[in-house]
């Protein structure tokens, strides 16, 4: 079934190179009008092959492809190139031709007035963020960037409403390359476009797209938003193409304090004695305890130094508590919390409800396990039982 928004959809496609093995195996994918589509996987997956066969410089072998609504085969290959625009690597251009003619090469196969397309090239050239008078320059008295706006924009002159790209900016200097994405992000967020984009760069396919396609060895490999893919990779090759790095960003990204904290914190009423504070601290091992007050509000902590200082003076936890600078909610996501817990040198953190309850603590220790196991990959983060945490405060301590 075709939805509305659908614009091109592979259908058990393959393709096989004469003689050779397929380049390309059962490829399914869909994309609706208005997405941000990047192939990505490493050099001969089939990236070009599949994208190729959208503006038929390559037909498919089996399978196939329905575009706005109709089989494929049915377009002219001509007319349908026409419209579909194409971004190279080394951007195409003409030399010996100026940037004007070069942007009005399509329009001009197509027999449009004149001045109409002195106006879209004044409009393509504004686009790119170029001045005017470069319209009456020759590619080779601009710089590469600025030969790869031309490039981009290039593609839409004839009012193309999707542009495929192939490894468009791999040849560009990593600042010309992020202004670049800046303008295809454009192009695609702001004008509408639709845009399939051929990378072998994660970083960059992470930054552009809606939709991304994994592909290896010619097959589909995993095919879904940038999202659910760092969340959930589908296999140990789109882990290593995300980077362990990125994973680590990922799960912090969504794990929240309630996932790591531990649900026993060593605690002490408000109303007991420092004697029974002294006792729970020698059987938990601890040197800090949490104060609630009975109805399990945190209230701060009590420590065993200030204890010793004071014991003379005071008997009750309520004389020398004090208040907790820092805690946290059990639904905080640990990306806005840990940086802070590590960097401020907390050994623990008290963790509450909305309605302050004590609810556990993270401890230094357990963020530090956690950022461990997920770089090292030991432990199951899925499953916080599997997670080790210091089961004191103690303890804790003697490792910060
Ligand atoms: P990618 O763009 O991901 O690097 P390609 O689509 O260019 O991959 O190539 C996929 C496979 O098809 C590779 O094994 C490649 O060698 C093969 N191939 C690509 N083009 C041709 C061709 N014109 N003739 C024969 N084999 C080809
Ligand atoms: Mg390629």
């Amino acid at each position: 079934m075709q939805s509305a928004k659908e614009i091109i959809s592979f259908q058990n496609v393959a393709k096989n190179y004469r003689g050779g093995n397929d380049a390309v195996e059962d490829i399914n994918i869909t994309v609706n009008k208005g997405e941000f589509v990047c192939l990505i996987g490493t050099s001969g997956s089939g990236k070009t092959t599949t994208m190729r066969m959208i503006n038929r410089m390559i037909e498919p072998s089996r399978g196939k492809i329905i575009f706005k609504g109709k089989n494929l085969k049915t377009f002219d290959p001509v007319r349908l190139r026409r419209t579909i625009g194409y971004v190279i690597q080394n951007n195409g251009l003409m030399p010996h031709m100026t940037i004007k003619d070069n942007i009005t090469l399509v329009p001009k196969l197509l027999k449009w007035q004149q001045d109409k397309m002195d106006r879209k090239a004044k409009e393509l050239i504004k686009l790119a963020d170029l001045p005017e008078s470069y319209l009456d320059r020759y590619p080779a008295e601009l710089s590469g960037g600025q030969q790869q706006r031309i490039g981009v924009v290039r593609a839409l002159a004839a009012d193309q409403d999707i542009i495929l790209m192939d490894e468009p900016f791999g040849a560009l200097d990593p600042i010309t390359r992020d202004d670049l994405q800046e303008l295809v992000k454009h192009l695609q967020e702001e004008l509408g476009k639709t845009i399939i984009f051929v990378t072998h760069d994660m970083d960059e396919a992470l930054k552009l797209a809606t939709h991304i396609v994994i592909m290896d060895s010619g097959h589909v490999i995993q095919d879904d938003t940038p999202d659910n893919i760092l969340q959930h990779p589908g296999n140990d090759f789109v882990k290593e193409l995300l980077g362990e790095e990125r994973l680590l960003q990922a799960q912090q990204n969504t794990l929240s304090v309630s996932d790591i904290m531990s649900k026993n914190p060593a605690k002490i009423t408000l109303g007991q004695s420092l004697a029974e504070a002294i006792r729970e601290m020698s059987y938990r091992h601890v040197d800090t305890l949490l104060v609630t007050d009975d109805n399990n509000k945190l209230k701060g902590f009590i420590d065993l130094e200030t204890i010793n200082d004071r014991y003379s003076k005071y008997s009750n936890v309520s004389d020398i508590y004090q208040a907790n600078r820092f805690k946290v909610k059990t639904t905080s996501y640990l990306r806005d919390t840990s940086e802070r817990i590590l960097k401020q040198g907390y050994k623990y953190v008290p963790v509450i409800d909305n309605d302050n309850n004590l609810i556990g603590i993270v401890t230094r220790a357990s963020l530090v396990n956690i950022i461990y196991d997920a770089i090292w990959g030991k432990e199951e983060l899925d499953n916080p039982d599997n997670i080790k945490l210091p089961d004191t405060i103690a303890k804790e301590s003697d490792n910060a």
